[in-house]
């Protein structure tokens, strides 16, 4: 059980692919600079008074960074980290197994928070605050408290729905810090150090490219990163071009604009179902077939962020720009 919620490559298959391409510490950590700067300041305050960082929620679409940070974080803490995904606890003795095989000042990284089963939450209460478990053994009038002692750690509790969390755990976290869609810039720079990591020549415009097109996330300028280098391999291309990239992008059903194909058909749906809306997001996740976290967690924040989609009290609208895009594809 053990291995499950503690081994980073089987908690998270992206980290396992991705782990090359991992910062390694701040240096390398490109953007998110509020964010930097309250975690650079909150681990030299924890090194001088050589104690337990103070627990922090990380909040932002997926493919951000959050669990890049997490693990500069106890990497700079000079102590271990340990990665355990929200929802795949089921029982309390699960998280309390983990939470008691911690060692003093060590890092513990709960994935999806908002997941978390609540009543596996509720121990994390007295956990964060008071470095304690209180576990209550049996039912009814037999029912006791049992306490056990923990050492202090770091809870870092990474959300794409801190909306979600409940009061009691939000207001546990000293810090909340929100991770923003990056920059075309920032992404090129990112793109530029994983390219030398993975030994392929980027060309500028084809760098830039990859970076106006990858929704302003890295993990998905690594993946377009990886299918540019497989096309140019395979093309016997010394540099990946622009031309390269072009090809890579439409193999991988990904516009102008950065979006694949279910951003579109999310889109496509709501103008020709719903007459561009107003729709509800029950009633788009059953048109569409698609799960209604996937499409509120993964597409929307770009599309509202590119100002396609308009959140409404009524439910979500196309905007001109989004029926424009969908109309030069069909
Ligand atoms: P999240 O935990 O928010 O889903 P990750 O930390 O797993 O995101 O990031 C996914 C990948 O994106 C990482 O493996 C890394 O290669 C890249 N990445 C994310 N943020 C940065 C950053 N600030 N600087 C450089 N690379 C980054």
């Amino acid at each position: 059980m053990e291995e499950r919620f503690l081994s980073v490559e089987v908690s998270n298959n992206d980290v396992e692919h991705e782990s090359r391409l991992r910062p390694k510490d701040f240096s390398e950590y490109v953007g998110q600079k509020k964010v930097v700067e309250n975690i650079d300041l909150m681990v030299r305050s924890a090194n001088k008074r050589n104690a337990s960082m103070d627990h922090v929620l990380l909040s932002g679409p997926p493919g951000l960074g959050k669990t890049s940070l997490a693990m500069i974080i106890a990497k700079s803490l000079g102590s271990e980290l340990h990665v355990i995904s929200g929802p795949a606890i089921e029982k309390k003795g699960d998280l309390a197994a983990v939470m008691t095989n911690i060692q003093p000042k060590d890092v513990l990284f709960i994935d999806e928070i908002h997941r978390m089963h609540i009543s596996v939450e509720e121990i994390l209460y007295s956990a964060m605050e008071d470095f304690r478990l209180d576990i209550l053994i049996g039912q009814g009038a037999g029912a006791r408290t049992m306490q056990i002692d923990l050492v202090p750690f770091t809870l870092i509790g990474a959300t794409t729905r801190s909306g979600l969390l409940s009061n009691p755990l939000r207001d546990r976290f000293m810090a909340h810090l929100h991770f923003d869609f990056y920059s075309p810039k920032e992404l090129s720079q990112i793109l530029a150090n994983n390219a030398q990591k993975i030994d392929v020549k980027l060309g500028h415009d084809s760098k830039l490219e990859i970076a106006r097109r990858s929704r302003g996330t890295p993990r998905i300028a690594n993946r377009i990163l990886r299918r540019v280098r497989d096309y140019a391999l395979v093309e016997e291309h010394d540099q990946v071009e622009l031309a390269d990239v072009d090809k890579a992008l439409s193999l991988l059903d990904i516009d102008h604009l950065g979006l694949d194909s279910m951003d579109r058909k999310i889109l496509s749906v709501i103008k020709d179902y719903y007459s561009c809306g107003p729709v509800g997001i029950e009633a788009l996740s059953a048109t569409l077939g698609e799960d209604k976290q996937t499409i509120e967690e993964v597409h929307e924040p770009f599309l509202l962020k590119e100002g396609l989609l308009l959140r409404t009290p009524r439910g979500r609208v196309l905007s001109e720009k989004a029926i424009t895009h969908i109309s030069s594809f069909s």
